[in-house]
């Protein structure tokens, strides 16, 4: 079991999610309170979550708090569970995603509808986290916790509810998917943009607060730390103002969604496998979706362009 360190007292887990290494990243940082964990990830792949931990000489036992960036299942799926086997871990949420941890009825019932059967195999249980342990966020707030402080700020663009946490002391900024998948020590970034909440205009502004902060350092949770920071947010920004524009270009095409997203996702396929080296391929195959981006970016077009825009 791996446990890198990042940073003075910080360090991640790699859950193995669907057995896959390099698919989600959780961070953990030491403080006199206990641990905080950034985005625990999903209830499938917590008995991993659990074994890292022990890596560490730690337990669940030992976790003050769960960092979330946002509520999307691959990020904080486990979270109910950790609470409802560990009551005393504190959960710290963007407001507009806190109340579907309190009543996931509809998070699930939307989930259900993209994965079917699928639900239980890919995430497994997720279970209402309590309101009585849970921190509401608005971005803008600094948090101190056991010694450490940490800044949050709104960084929606991905998701409505997105939030990103700074670690000033040692200059790590986690960031959940706001500079989208790289999988550390790679140059390459793929936008995430999977439906229902993508906003392009949102998300640039978010990409321009993570610069504001001039981290050291960025951890995304897709996957890994990477220190080129600028290149790395002028990276997302690029691409994903590249995947918008290819995505508004196929709405004019005159076929079906479906067949559109089937082509878009064969495309970026065939890049990702013509520019990476085969010992990378395997996460950005199985994390990047291009497929799924392609009907948010569309949901983007549709909702918020200008008829101008949509041509
Ligand atoms: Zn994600």
């Amino acid at each position: 079991m791996e446990t890198p360190t990042i940073a003075d007292k910080t360090w991640f887990i790699d859950v193995e999610y669907k057995g896959y290494d390099r698919l989600i990243a959780c961070g953990v940082l030491e403080t006199d309170a206990g641990l905080l964990l950034v985005d625990p990830g999903p209830t499938v792949s917590l008995a991993t979550l659990e074994a890292g931990l022990e890596a560490q000489g730690a337990s669940f036992a030992d976790v003050h708090g769960l960092f979330l960036t946002h509520i999307h299942l691959d990020h904080a799926g486990a979270t109910g569970v950790i609470v409802d086997t560990y009551p005393h871990v504190q959960v710290y949420v963007h407001r507009r995603g806190a109340r579907h941890m309190i009543n996931p009825e509809r998070l699930l019932a939307s989930a259900q509808r993209i994965y079917g059967d699928l639900m239980d195999v890919l995430w497994g249980a997720f279970l209402p986290t309590p309101e009585a342990n849970v921190h509401m966020l608005d971005g803008g707030e600094t948090l101190e916790i056991g010694g450490r402080v940490f800044e949050v700020a709104y960084t929606p663009g991905h998701a409505i509810h997105h939030v990103s946490y700074l670690d000033r002391a040692t200059g790590t900024a986690f960031i959940g998917d706001t500079a989208g998948m790289r999988v550390m020590g790679v140059p390459y970034v793929v936008p995430v943009t999977p439906p229902p909440d993508i906003h392009v205009e949102t998300w640039h502004e978010s990409i321009d607060l993570l610069r504001a902060w001039q981290p050291d350092r960025l951890f995304v949770t897709h996957f890994g730390p990477s220190d080129d920071v600028a290149w790395h947010l002028d990276e997302i920004a690029r691409r994903l103002d590249e995947w918008a524009e290819q995505v508004r270009q196929s709405l004019l095409d005159g076929r079906e969604d479906d067949a559109r997203a089937r082509a878009f996702h064969n495309v970026e396929m065939a890049v990702m496998k013509a520019v990476l080296d085969p010992s990378v391929r395997t996460p950005y195959e199985q994390m990047g979706q291009p497929e799924a981006s392609w009907y948010g970016l569309a949901r983007y077009w549709r909702k918020f362009a200008t008829a101008d825009e949509r041509g």
